[in-house]
């Protein structure tokens, strides 16, 4: 009897934390919008008094061509990261340098899937823009049986109900420990300072959702790619690499540091990996 109302309480404690994850991360009716990388025109103020991040160490220099990633230790059981791009494609470059951060944090095989149309049912007409949670849904029900995750990418504004908010743009949108996600180009344009900042901003995000769907949620680290975006852009461009922290909590699943990082480094941050 003893074991079995462990067994109980060890499952209500779980169901728990698999609510307040979600409750975190995916939007839907009774949960939270996926508050990070939100990108609403209503964006909210930062912090800006966070000390910096301390997951760095030995300085490294940025490099406008980073260095080939790692050739990942891929085992047989290791799910494929596909990328599906939706509507209109991305440029050619933002496309390469994508694949290149994912290569660079993720021993996964990627799968590039050709471009297919923009559900019509996500299509929001009051503000000419897609519903992600509806992107995610369409997806779901075709998520390859091998697939770690399935990230869409997309050129046109995404958005979803976020509190009082009943469409609110956002950059990407995951469920924790889903195996789907979505990231929008669109907001990380908004205000870029050219094609190569709106690109890094873009990757950031696509690891960011990718590391959600790894069952990371939000972290509180300042400069960590984890944290909560918190309704604006500009969050991507202070975040560095993941944590110590969120390293540990992933493990295996992301690779070590290893050679520049492939964004330019925030200007008030050492250029560190973290070993
Ligand atoms: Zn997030
Ligand atoms: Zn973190």
């Amino acid at each position: 009897m003893s074991a079995r109302v462990h067994a109980l309480v060890l499952l209500s404690v779980a169901i728990s934390c698999i609510a307040l994850l979600l409750s975190a991360c995916r939007s839907g009716p009774g949960a939270a919008p996926e508050p990070t990388h939100e990108a609403a025109p209503q964006a909210s103020s930062r912090a800006a008094s966070a000390p910096p991040s301390s997951t760095s160490a030995a300085p490294k220099a940025a490099s406008p061509e980073p260095t080939p990633p790692p050739t990942p230790a891929s085992s047989p059981a290791l799910g494929k990261i596909y990328l599906q791009q939706f509507g209109d494609p991305l440029p050619d470059q933002d496309l390469a340098f994508t694949l290149r951060s994912i290569a660079y944090y993720f021993p996964n095989p990627v799968v590039v899937l050709p471009v297919r149309e923009l559900p019509q049912d996500a299509y929001y007409p009051p503000r000419s823009r897609y519903r992600a949670e509806k992107i995610l849904d369409k997806m779901a029900g075709e998520t390859p049986a091998d697939a770690q995750v399935v990230v869409a990418l997309t050129t046109v504004d995404i958005s979803t109900t976020k509190g009082e908010y009943e469409d609110w743009g956002i950059l990407g949108l995951a469920t924790v420990s889903g195996r789907e996600c979505v990231i929008s180009r669109f907001r990380a344009a908004r205000g870029a300072k050219n094609a190569e900042h709106t690109r890094q901003r873009l990757a950031k995000v696509v690891v960011h959702e990718i590391g959600h769907t790894l069952g990371l949620p939000h972290c509180p680290e300042y400069g960590c790619l984890m944290e909560d975006g918190k309704g604006t852009v500009l969050t991507t461009d202070h975040e560095l690499d993941f944590c110590p922290q969120c390293r540990k909590t992933v493990g295996e699943k992301l690779l070590p540091s290893n050679g520049p990082l492939p964004w330019d480094p925030p200007a008030h941050l050492p250029m560190v990996a973290v070993p």
